[in-house]
């Protein structure tokens, strides 16, 4: 398979990024994108602050269709404007194969998630555009169906595949998924690939974030993504996972501490 073992794979996005191949990205940004000058002000602080890359989903996958959905087109024009302020290039959730190529113009990586994680007809789509892409685990998959998704991306010839691990479902109800740090070493072992945790989607809380992303780093993970937003309990998604941003500068500092270097 294309994904098995060989030399760890840097992936290129944008000009001057690069996930894994050494190094530890930060991938942070609000749940959902709410608005153009709240996420603007929020890039210039994450990027002043150490992140990489910006995240914002623009096309949510809900629970419930009565739940915020998502800005849509103009959420991936208020994502264009705020990498072009800040450098940051920007990876967006793509729900649909219909949105693909509107997607793909704005962003720079795109984003398959735990919901669509086998969803082969859009793995294909999006593995089609060229882009680099943010694969999600489904959190009913296991470690070898997850790496089966990827190979869909890597057959469609692809090669721009980032692993996410952000929890799976279990009997534990204290936490909204289970994070499998386990799957980090793992997938190091089973496969080339890039591999991020997002702790913000796995355990639902903010106030466990920190230290699983430091546990993240020990892992051995090539980054992290997590949810930030300027006022969590006011977020139009996911608020009681957000970190503020002063808490995103914590975690920058203290995932450098368990790296031994700045993140
Ligand atoms: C997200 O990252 O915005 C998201 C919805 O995550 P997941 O697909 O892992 O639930």
């Amino acid at each position: 398979s294309r994904c098995a073992t060989g030399e760890d794979t840097g992936v290129p996005v944008a000009a001057d990024r690069v996930i894994g191949g050494g190094g530890f990205s930060l991938i942070a940004g609000p749940c959902a994108v709410e608005g153009g000058e709240q996420l603007m002000g929020l890039a210039r602080d994450l990027a002043a602050r150490g992140a990489g890359l910006l995240r914002g989903g623009v096309y949510k996958p809900r629970t419930s269709p009565y739940a915020f959905q998502g800005l849509g087109s103009d959420g991936l024009t208020m994502l264009r404007a705020a990498s072009a302020a800040t450098g940051l290039p920007v990876v967006t959730e793509v729900l649909d194969a219909a949105h693909v190529a509107a997607v793909a113009e704005q962003a720079d990586m795109l984003q398959v998630g735990s919901r669509n994680g086998q969803n082969f007809a859009l793995l294909k789509e999006v593995a089609l555009t060229g882009l680099p892409v943010l694969l999600k685990r489904g959190f009913g998959c296991t470690v070898d169906e997850w790496l089966h998704s990827a190979e869909y991306v890597l057959a469609a010839g692809n090669s721009g595949v980032v692993l996410c691990e952000r929890g799976i479902r279990t009997f534990e109800s204290a936490t909204r998924f289970t994070l499998d740090i386990s799957a980090v070493p793992l997938v190091k072992r089973l496969s080339h690939l890039p591999v991020i945790v997002d702790p913000s989607h796995a355990c639902g809380r903010r106030d466990l974030i920190i230290p699983l992303a430091a546990a993240a780093a020990a892992a051995g993970a090539d980054g992290v993504m997590v949810d930030v937003h300027p006022c969590g309990p006011a977020a139009l998604c996911d608020g009681a996972q957000a970190l503020s941003p002063a808490e995103f500068g914590s975690l920058v500092t203290r995932v450098g501490q368990v790296l031994g270097r700045d993140p």
